[in-house]
């Protein structure tokens, strides 16, 4: 988006300003507008953009020219779109500006990287980082496979896991004996030390004491100091009935555990659904498909079929086709927590024997002969519609 207002008077400074002024006055404004400064500051964001934007025209001689002769109508549509790299917005990445003003300036130190002095400048990580002391431990993610079973109705699962865990040598306070924490050495309690990076200082979270002013007198010899060790870790898990593929659990606390007596991170466990032999789960109900003989088809019957929960009676009526699906209420899953429960759907798959001996054959054979041609009737109604076609 492309400001409307004054160049100048954006970096306040006065047409005439030399190259040196205007990189001073850029720099100070982008330290005090950086978005990263002002997280509650909508406002910040576009401000900074507008400094940038005016930064970049006025540092480069051609479009400043440009920009004194013709304004903001200079860089519209086409006119010195090509000096930005073709973009037609007129300038670059405001961020990119930002990096290459502080980089040029860091000279040899630290191989040049523009990026290292621009998140050092900025304070890293953001503010979480530099008040030092206990942090909070990472949160974890756990896969886990369970039956179709374990899902319909609940289950409790033992779950094995490497993570950081409270060093139990210390009790998790990281100090060997009672001596506690001492003053950093480093920082002489400040919690920050103070870097030369080119023409600047930087304030730093002092690196030995993680900005907190203390370090343990005489650290645990287990973890360090740390107060928590990787160790195999086992922890159980309530799997509620009704759970669907992909849901995910959090195990509160069950996480890492945090640094020098931090507090544990979540774990959170996303549930997979193994493959069931018989059933297969659409939301809350189940289908499966169950053969039947050809007699059974013809002639009706009772048919028993698996449900999750045991076995169960089906009536088949005579003449039941391939496909004919019959609804077994409330034999599916109880709904995640609600107390409905879903159906079971069983389709019928008629099976042709394969092997008959010729006394078989012979009775079948009798028996066709009895039958009108297509007795059965969807293959009657396609061949009435076939007839057509014969002629
Ligand atoms: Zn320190
Ligand atoms: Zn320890």
């Amino acid at each position: 988006m492309a400001t409307s207002s004054d160049y100048y008077q954006v970096l306040s400074v006065t047409r005439d300003a030399t190259g040196d002024v205007l990189k001073k006055a850029y720099r100070k404004l982008a330290v005090k507008y950086h978005p990263d400064k002002n997280p509650d500051d909508p406002t910040a964001e576009e401000k900074f953009k507008e400094i940038s934007e005016a930064y970049d025209v006025l540092s480069d001689e051609d479009k400043r020219a440009a920009y004194d002769r013709y304004g903001h109508e200079a860089f519209k549509n086409g006119g010195m779109g090509n000096a930005a790299g073709g973009g037609g917005a007129g300038y670059h990445d405001p961020f990119d500006i930002f990096k290459e003003v502080f980089g040029q300036q860091a000279g040899g130190g630290g191989g040049g990287g523009g990026g290292g002095i621009f998140e050092q400048f900025f304070g890293g990580g953001g503010g979480q980082q530099q008040s030092g002391g206990p942090r909070r431990g990472s949160d974890l993610r756990y896969g886990l496979e369970i039956t179709l079973e374990e899902a319909a109705f609940g289950a409790e699962k033992d779950l094995e896991l490497e993570k950081y865990a409270n060093c139990d040598t210390c009790d998790g306070k990281g100090s060997k004996d009672s001596a506690g924490k001492k003053q950093c050495s480093t920082c002489g309690g400040h919690g920050q030390v103070i870097a030369s990076r080119g023409f600047f200082q930087v304030r730093q979270a002092c690196p030995d004491c993680n900005g907190a002013g203390t370090v343990i007198a005489n650290p645990c010899e287990d973890c360090g100091g740390e107060g928590r060790l990787e160790k195999v870790s086992r922890i159980k898990i309530k799997i509620p009935a009704g759970i669907r593929e992909g849901s995910r659990l959090r195990s509160s606390g069950n996480g890492d555990a945090g640094p020098a007596g931090g507090m544990a991170g979540d774990l959170y466990v996303v549930v997979g659904i193994e493959p069931h032999k018989i059933f297969e789960r659409e939301d809350d109900d189940l289908f499966c498909e169950v053969p039947i003989g050809f007699t059974t088809a013809a002639l009706g019957g009772e048919l028993e079929v698996p449900t999750l929960e045991g076995k169960a009676a089906v009536k088949i009526p005579p003449g039941t086709q391939t496909g004919t699906l019959f609804r077994l209420k409330g034999k599916g899953i109880t709904a995640l927590g609600a107390g409905r429960k879903g159906d079971l759907h069983v389709k019928i798959e008629v099976e042709v024997p394969t092997k008959l001996n010729s006394d078989q054959k012979k009775k079948l054979q009798d028996f066709s002969d009895t039958l009108k041609e297509h007795n059965n009737p969807s293959a009657k109604g396609f061949f009435d519609k076939a007839k057509e076609w014969f002629k």
